[in-house]
């Protein structure tokens, strides 16, 4: 990187749709290069969600400006390395680095640059990392930002893109923070999903999917939480909301996956005519129209395929 970068005005920013991890990252990266002397900015593509809001109140930072357009700015990018994710204008914007764990993307630049591309869980990983290479302090602050970021993108260590630097630079980070990774990680996932401000129609419908196959169509809704007692609990007005909407729309079957991201456990809850082809498609038994389906995560690996075979049949 060349002396000129050094003394330049330029900003850090993460992703569109921003998420914990990308929000943190641009902060936590802006800090270390004004350690070092650098005028850096941490920016946002967008409005923060209820998550990381929490965050930065918990470890009172404040929110980072928005950065509408990026044309003539001088740029790092953190957590994404494609056009289609950018803010607007970034085709004519300078990227001077790059830092992120998702696969090599379309930015080009004019100059050769620095880029930081790792796959593990999260770019809070990297920027550990970098501070520690630099050999600069994490603040408790930081560090809670840092390990936000982590937990948010690994759910609390467990999805499978968590490697063992994550696990090692989270319990560093957690150290510093001073806080338990379990406790907070939970409290975390909790403010993503705010289901107690759903109403049961929304719940069924705010991530939907239908399908068609052999003719009929199925829709299938998931709720991925970590208290899915809130969703459990409601069962009677779940189910009578998704009734009407088979009574609407003339679903054979709509089933609802109410997720458990910690306990890597799924309740479905199941209405319509179908329920014996779910039943054996998915080998489970539903009782009072539920049906426990033990390590189920992911509607696309594991219950589509199945459901897709018995109703294309
Ligand atoms: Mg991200
Ligand atoms: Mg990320
Ligand atoms: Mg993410």
């Amino acid at each position: 990187m060349t002396d000129e970068f050094e003394e330049q005005h330029h900003y850090v920013v993460g992703h569109k749709q921003p998420d914990t991890d990308t929000v943190c990252s641009a902060i936590a990266y802006a800090r270390l290069q004004q350690s070092s002397g650098r005028d850096a900015r941490p920016v946002r593509a967008g409005e923060l969600n209820p998550e990381t809001r929490f965050v930065l109140e918990e470890f009172d930072v404040e929110e980072p400006e928005l950065l509408e357009d990026a044309a003539g700015e001088d740029i790092v990018l953190v957590d994404h390395n494609v056009y289609s994710q950018a803010v607007d204008g970034m085709e004519d914007a300078e990227v001077h680095q790059i830092i992120d764990h998702h696969r090599l993307g379309d930015i080009e630049t004019s100059e050769p640059i620095y880029v930081r591309i790792e796959p593990v869980g999260s770019t809070a990983t990297i920027i550990t990392d970098l501070y520690n290479e630099a050999g600069v302090e994490i603040t408790p602050s930081v560090a809670g930002l840092l390990l936000s970021g982590l937990l948010s993108d690994t759910v609390v260590l467990r999805s499978p893109t968590t490697t063992d630097i994550d696990e090692e630079v989270a319990q560093e980070l957690a150290a510093t923070a001073g806080v338990d990774i379990e406790d907070y990680g939970k409290e975390l996932l909790a403010k993503k999903s705010q289901l107690g401000e759903k109403s049961p129609r929304e719940m069924v419908l705010g991530d939907f999917k239908e399908y068609d196959w052999g003719g009929q169509t199925i829709g299938i809704g998931q709720v991925e939480t970590v208290e899915p007692e809130t969703v459990l609990e409601q069962k009677d007005a779940v189910l009578d909301a998704m009734e009407s909407i088979v009574d609407e729309r003339g679903y054979p079957l709509l089933v609802l996956l109410v997720t458990d991201l910690l306990e890597e456990h799924t309740e479905a809850f199941v209405a319509g005519d179908a329920v014996d082809t779910f039943q054996s498609a998915l080998d489970t038994a539903v009782e009072d129209s539920q049906a426990s389906l033990p390590g189920v995560m992911s509607r696309k690996k594991q219950v589509v395929p199945p459901l897709e075979d018995a109703f294309s049949r």
